[in-house]
C-alpha cells in the first residue's frame, strides 16, 4: 500500500497519513469569502489541495474521498460592496461564487464533493453556539455571543503562540462587553438593515469562525483527517475553529477530535514583492486567464504548472518568466505524448513517492522531465493525467477536435467564459449572439449544470483561426 507522508501543522512534523476510515477520507479546505473575484493567490490553496485530493482518490480510490469546501457567504466585506454598488447581497454572492467556479475550474480544480454555503448552515451555527454556552465556554452579552479562550486550556496550541503573546502582539478588538480581549464573537447583533436570523440572542448574525466548525461537522462529522488553508488562516482562524469544535464536542482537556492533519500552504507574491493594489501588481485569476494590462491571456494549465513547480511549504513567487517556461515545457510533452493512442494509466514510481512526500510537485515534475527526455511516454503522461495537466484545460467534458493548438483552446475557452458572463447578467441577446458566432467558427457552446452551478463547455469542431477567434473577445 502507497504511504503518504504530510507535514501536520499540529505536530510540526512530516507524519505518516493514516486515513481515520479509508472507505472515506475526508478532507475540509477553508475557501473564500465571496464578494470579488479571486485573486491569483487565493488559488494557491485550491491548487495544492487540489493536487492532494487526486492522489487521495488515487490511493484510495474516487468514491472513497470526501472533499468540502465552503463559500463564505455572510461578512461584512459582502455587506459593505452591497451597499457600495446598490446591489442585494445574494446578487453579489451568486454572482462571485459562479466566478469562483469558472475561474478554479479553469485552472484544473476538480469541484469538491460539497460546497456548502455558510447561510445554509445558520441553524446549525446556533445549535453549536448553544452547545457551547451551556458547557460554559461561550457567553451571550449586550446581544453578542463570545468563546472564552481561558476555556480552552489548548487556546493557541496550533500556532504556537500563549494568550498573553497574542494580547502583545495582535491588534485585538477590546470591548467592554470581552472578559478578556482575545475572546472572539461567535454571534453578533444585526441592525434592520443588515442580514440576519432570529435567535436566542436576539435578531443577528454569526462570526466568522463558527461557520467551519458547524458544517464541518454536519458534513464530515466530529473527527475527519485533514484540514487545509493558506497559512495567514492559521491564527486567528484555524485556532478558533480548533477551540470552538474541540470544546463543543468534549475535546477541552485533551484538544482531540476534530481535524488530525492541518496542512498550511505558503503565501505567493509577484515578480517578488508581495502582492498588493498599491504596487500596481495585484491581478485576478481571470486577469490572468484574459490578459491584462497589456499582457497576452495565460492559460490555466500553464497556471497550474507554475503553481505546482514550487513546494506548497514554500512561499511562491509568480512571474511572467516562469510562465513562458511552463508554456514551453508543457507544449513540448504534450507533443511528445499526443501520438500515444493508449490510455494505459501507469505512473512511475518516482513520480508517485514524490507526491507521497508531502506532496512534493517540484520534485514530481522532475520527474516528468525525466521521463520525457527518456521516452518513457506512457508513464509521462500518466504522470501528468495524475496532477491534472494531460492536456488543456476545458469548461466541463468538451470534446477536442484533433491537433488543437493551445492558443486555439485558450481562446475557446475564454470565449465560453464571455457566454458564460452574459448569461449571468442575464443579457441574452449578446449571449445568443456570441453563441452563433462561435458557431460560425465552429465552436460550439454548450452549458452544463452540476450541483445548481452552470459552466459553459466550448467544443472545438472545426479549425478556427486565431485570429476570428481573437475577433469575438
Ligand atoms: P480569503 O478569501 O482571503 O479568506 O482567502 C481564501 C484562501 O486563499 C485562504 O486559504 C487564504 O489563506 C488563501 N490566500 C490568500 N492570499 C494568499 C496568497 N497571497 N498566497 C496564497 N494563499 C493565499
Ligand atoms: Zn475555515
Amino acid at each position: 500500500m502507497t504511504v503518504i507522508k504530510l507535514t501536520n501543522t499540529k505536530t510540526r512534523k512530516k507524519e505518516v497519513f493514516e486515513p481515520i476510515d479509508r472507505n472515506n477520507v475526508r478532507m475540509y479546505v477553508c475557501g473564500p469569502t465571496v464578494y470579488d473575484r479571486a485573486h491569483i493567490g487565493n488559488a494557491r490553496p485550491v491548487i495544492v489541495f487540489d493536487v492532494l485530493y487526486r492522489l487521495l482518490r488515487h490511493v484510495y480510490g474516487p468514491d472513497h474521498v470526501t472533499y468540502v469546501r465552503n463559500f463564505t457567504d455572510v461578512d461584512d466585506k459582502i455587506n459593505a460592496r452591497a451597499a457600495e454598488s446598490g446591489r442585494s447581497i445574494r446578487e453579489i454572492t451568486d454572482e462571485t461564487t459562479q466566478w469562483y467556479l469558472d475561474d478554479m475550474r479553469a485552472v484544473g480544480a476538480l469541484d469538491p464533493n460539497e460546497m456548502p454555503r455558510a447561510t445554509e448552515y445558520i441553524g446549525a451555527m446556533i445549535e453549536m453556539i448553544e452547545g457551547l454556552i451551556d458547557k460554559g465556554h461561550a457567553y451571550a452579552a449586550e446581544g453578542h455571543v463570545l468563546f472564552a479562550v481561558e476555556s480552552y486550556e489548548k487556546y493557541g496550541a496550533l500556532s504556537g503562540r500563549s494568550i498573553d503573546d497574542m494580547i502583545a502582539g495582535a491588534r485585538v478588538e477590546v470591548a467592554p462587553y470581552k472578559r478578556n480581549p482575545m475572546d472572539f464573537v461567535l454571534w453578533k447583533p444585526s441592525s434592520e438593515d443588515q442580514p440576519g436570523w432570529d435567535s436566542p440572542w436576539g435578531y443577528g448574525r454569526p462570526g466568522w469562525h463558527i461557520e467551519c466548525s458547524a458544517m464541518s461537522y454536519e458534513l464530515l462529522g466530529e473527527s475527519f483527517d485533514i484540514h487545509g488553508g493558506g497559512n495567514d488562516l492559521m491564527f486567528p482562524h484555524h485556532e478558533n475553529e480548533i477551540a470552538q469544535s474541540c470544546c463543543a464536542h468534549g475535546h477541552e482537556h485533551d484538544g482531540g477530535g476534530f481535524a488530525n492533519f492541518w496542512l498550511h500552504n505558503e503565501m505567493l507574491q509577484v515578480e517578488g514583492k508581495k502582492m498588493s493594489k498599491s504596487l500596481g501588481n495585484f491581478f485576478t485569476v481571470r486577469d490572468l486567464l484574459d490578459g491584462h494590462d497589456g499582457m497576452a491571456g495565460v492559460p490555466g494549465e500553464v497556471i497550474r504548472f507554475v503553481f505546482l513547480s514550487t513546494h506548497y511549504r514554500k512561499p511562491m513567487d509568480w512571474t511572467a518568466e516562469k510562465a513562458e517556461q511552463a508554456k514551453a515545457t508543457l507544449t513540448k510533452w504534450w507533443d511528445l505524448t499526443a501520438p500515444l493512442d493508449t490510455h494505459e494509466f501507469a505512473p512511475s514510481e518516482k513520480f508517485l513517492a514524490a507526491l507521497c512526500d508531502d506532496l512534493n510537485t517540484p520534485a514530481a515534475i522532475a520527474e516528468l522531465h525525466r521521463l520525457a527526455k527518456e521516452k518513457d511516454l506512457v508513464a509521462l503522461q500518466s504522470g501528468l493525467e495524475l496532477i491534472g495537466l494531460a492536456e488543456p484545460i476545458t469548461f466541463g467534458q468538451g470534446s477536442l477536435g484533433v491537433g488543437v493548438s493551445i492558443e486555439t483552446l485558450g481562446l475557446a475557452n475564454r470565449i465560453a467564459a464571455k457566454w458564460m458572463a452574459y448569461r449571468t447578467a442575464k443579457d441574452f441577446s449578446q449571449a445568443d449572439a456570441l453563441k452563433k458566432e462561435a458557431s460560425n467558427l465552429g465552436v460550439e457552446l454548450t452549458v452544463t449544470k452540476e450541483n445548481n452551478v452552470q459552466s459553459a463547455t466550448a467544443t472545438i469542431n472545426g479549425a478556427p483561426s486565431v485570429q476570428d477567434l481573437e475577433g469575438l473577445l
